[in-house]
C-alpha cells in the first residue's frame, strides 16, 4: 500500500466510504501525494507515452491547426491560446515552433496553460523557454481572461474523475471505495439508490460511469466559446456513444495495475464519453464536429507529407524512427489512431475547422 493509500484508509475509517470520484481526485490531485502532484509520469521512463511524446509532428500539426482557425476568425489580436493539462509542455512547444511560419500568429496570441501540478508547470516553463516563448499559468480555467480563445486539450478529459453507479434490485447505487474485511481498500456500493434516469433496463450488477467533472468543464469551455468566440480541440481516447460499463484503469510502468492497489503511484484514467461531451457543448450553444478517429484526422491535416519532409533531412536511423511514429499515430492497428478521437467545438458562426470538414 502507498503513503496515499494509508491516508485514504484513515479517511474512510473515520468518515466512512468515499465515492469513486473523490478517490480518483485524491489519487491524482492530492496536494502532497497525488499522482500528478508528485510524479513525472510521461515518457519511456515514466508510466505512459502520449501522442506529443511519440512525435513532434503531432504538436506541429495541432499548432498549424490553431493558426488556421485564427486566420479563419479574421486573425484577431490578443487571442488566447489555451492548453488544458499540458503535461511536459511538449505539444505546446512543438505547436509554437511550427507556427513561426504563419505571419502575425505568435505576435497576435497570448499563451495560457492550465495545470494543477507544480512539477509539470516547471517542465512546461522549460519546454516553452527552449522555443523562446512564455505563458501565463493557471490552476483552473476560471482565471484565464475572457475573450476569443483557441483551447487545446490532449489527454486532459480522461484524467478527470468520474462517478460509478451499480445496478441493484431497485435502482442505481453509487459505487464507493470502502475498507474490506482485511482492512485494504475495496469497492462497495451505497445502500440507498440514486435517482438516475438512464439505462433503466440494465440488469443487476451493471455499472454506469458518469463524468460529471468532464461535463462541468465542457459546459464552462463551450459557454466561453459561445460568448466570446473561438474553438476547442479535444483529443483523447474514448467512445463515440454513451454506453454501459466502466472504464477506470490504472497504469504504472506501462502496465495495467489494480486501481486500488497503490493510489498515488499509478495513473488513473477513464475512457472519455464523447457523446456526452458533444451533447453538453451543443446545449451550451456551440457547433460540434466529430468525434473523428485521430489517425484519420492527422492524415487529413497532412501528417504524411510532414513525415516525408522530415525524412528528407533525416539519416537512415532517424527515418526509421519517423516511420515508426507515423505508424503509431495513424496505422490502422494502432490504438492511438483509432481508439483516440478528436472533437472540435466552435462558435456557431464559424466553419468547421481544418480536418473536420465533411466529418463523414
Ligand atoms: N496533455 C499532456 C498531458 C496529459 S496527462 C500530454 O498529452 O502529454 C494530464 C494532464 O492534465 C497533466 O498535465 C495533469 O497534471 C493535468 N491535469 C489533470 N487534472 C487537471 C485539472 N483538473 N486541471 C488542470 N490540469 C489537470
Amino acid at each position: 500500500m502507498s503513503v496515499l493509500g494509508d491516508a485514504l484508509r484513515q479517511i474512510i475509517a473515520t468518515e466512512g466510504p468515499i465515492s469513486v470520484e473523490r478517490f480518483m481526485l485524491l489519487a491524482l490531485q492530492h496536494p502532497v501525494h497525488g499522482y500528478y502532484t508528485s510524479k513525472m509520469p510521461f515518457g519511456r521512463a515514466g508510466d505512459f507515452v502520449t501522442a506529443p511524446d511519440v512525435s513532434q509532428m503531432f504538436g506541429e500539426l495541432v499548432g498549424l491547426w490553431a493558426a488556421q482557425v485564427w486566420l479563419d476568425m479574421g486573425a484577431p489580436h490578443g487571442l488566447h491560446l489555451v492548453e488544458l493539462g499540458p503535461g511536459r509542455g511538449t505539444m505546446m512547444a512543438d505547436a509554437l515552433r511550427a507556427t513561426r511560419v504563419v505571419p502575425g500568429f505568435l505576435a497576435g496570441i497570448d499563451v495560457h496553460l492550465v495545470e494543477t501540478s507544480p512539477i509539470l508547470k516547471d517542465a512546461q516553463e522549460n519546454a516553452l523557454a527552449a522555443v523562446g516563448m512564455s505563458a501565463t499559468w493557471h490552476t483552473a480555467m476560471d482565471t484565464v481572461p475572457d475573450g476569443p480563445a483557441i483551447l487545446l486539450a490532449n489527454e486532459f478529459f480522461d484524467a478527470l474523475p468520474v462517478r460509478h453507479y451499480v445496478r441493484g434490485a431497485t435502482g442505481w447505487h453509487e459505487r464507493q471505495v470502502d475498507l474490506g474485511p482485511d482492512g485494504a481498500l475495496a469497492f462497495g456500493a451505497a445502500a440507498e439508490p440514486m435517482a438516475i434516469d438512464a439505462f433503466l433496463a440494465a440488469g443487476p450488477g451493471a455499472v454506469l460511469e458518469i463524468g460529471h467533472a468532464a461535463r462541468r468543464v465542457m459546459t464552462a469551455l463551450a459557454g466561453r466559446i459561445a460568448t466570446h468566440g473561438g474553438a476547442l480541440l479535444v483529443c483523447d481516447y474514448g467512445h463515440a456513444e454513451t454506453s454501459l460499463g466502466e472504464t477506470l484503469q490504472a497504469i504504472q510502468n506501462h502496465a495495467f495495475v489494480d486501481p486500488l492497489a497503490a493510489p498515488g503511484e499509478a495513473d488513473l484514467t477513464t475512457h472519455v464519453d464523447f457523446a456526452m461531451l458533444r451533447r453538453t457543448a451543443e446545449t451550451a450553444g456551440t457547433r460540434v464536429t466529430g468525434p473523428l478517429a485521430q489517425g484519420a484526422w492527422l492524415e487529413r491535416l497532412g501528417i504524411g507529407a510532414r513525415a516525408r519532409a522530415l525524412k528528407v533531412k533525416a539519416g537512415p536511423d532517424q527515418a526509421v524512427v519517423i516511420d515508426a511514429a507515423l505508424a503509431r499515430l495513424t496505422g490502422p492497428t494502432s490504438s492511438m489512431a483509432t481508439l483516440f478521437k478528436v472533437l472540435a467545438v466552435t462558435h456557431r458562426d464559424m466553419m468547421p475547422p481544418p480536418g473536420f470538414e465533411d466529418p463523414a
